[in-house]
């Protein structure tokens, strides 16, 4: 994905490769697991503070991380998003689909993309502060805060890049640091505070 867009990376393991970072990606895979390995490596509280300064994406188990709450007492979610997260919520394996899905990026960007939820989350509750970009049956697929986005689906296996570009690529016009504040507009989502 990085490299279509002309973009440097490369994989982060222990908190000491964050400081060759300007950026990260939490993939998809198993939230238990990664929540598990991040514990045995110390690294939640790095990556809270990484998160601080810096543009983190959480793609499907990666969003579960990133959430506030998660409904499953084994992961400790790092609360980079203000939301809650139900986790396996569409059923198993059998029940992953492709669905398309429109994205309002902007007022001037408005695209159905292919959606790819693979035993995915379902977000429940958003506090105000989070943008909902799409929303697939009533409920948020993607959800961005400042620069923080998350997403329920995989964008890699349908090879889309808007959603790298907004929190990576300085050159895109959907970059969000060129975004003026609250140009995205609200979905209509009915917001909830999250405690
Ligand atoms: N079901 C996985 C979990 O809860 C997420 C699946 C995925 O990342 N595609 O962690």
């Amino acid at each position: 994905m990085f490299s279509r867009l002309g973009i440097e990376s490369c994989s982060v393991k222990v908190s000491s490769d964050l400081d060759k970072v300007d950026g990260l990606v939490l993939p998809g895979g198993e939230s238990t697991t990664i929540s598990l390995l991040l514990d045995s490596n110390n690294m939640n509280k790095t990556l809270i503070d990484f998160g601080k300064s810096y543009p983190v994406m959480g793609t499907c188990a990666g969003l579960i991380m990133m959430a506030k709450t998660v409904s499953d007492a084994r992961i400790k979610p790092l609360g980079l998003l203000d939301i809650v997260v139900d986790r396996n919520a569409y059923g198993r394996q059998i029940q992953s689909s492709k669905e398309m899905v429109r994205y309002n990026f902007n007022e001037q960007t408005k695209i159905d993309l292919s959606t790819t939820l693979i035993r995915a989350p379902k977000i429940i509750k958003v506090s105000k502060k989070i943008n909902v970009l799409g929303k697939f049956d009533g409920t948020p697929v993607a959800v961005l805060s400042g620069h923080h986005l998350g997403l329920t689906f995989h964008p890699e296996l349908d090879e889309i890049n808007i959603f790298h570009q907004i929190l990576f690529d300085s050159q895109s016009e959907v970059f969000y640091k060129k975004k003026v504040e609250n140009s995205i507009p609200n979905m209509s989502l009915e917001r909830l505070d999250v405690e």
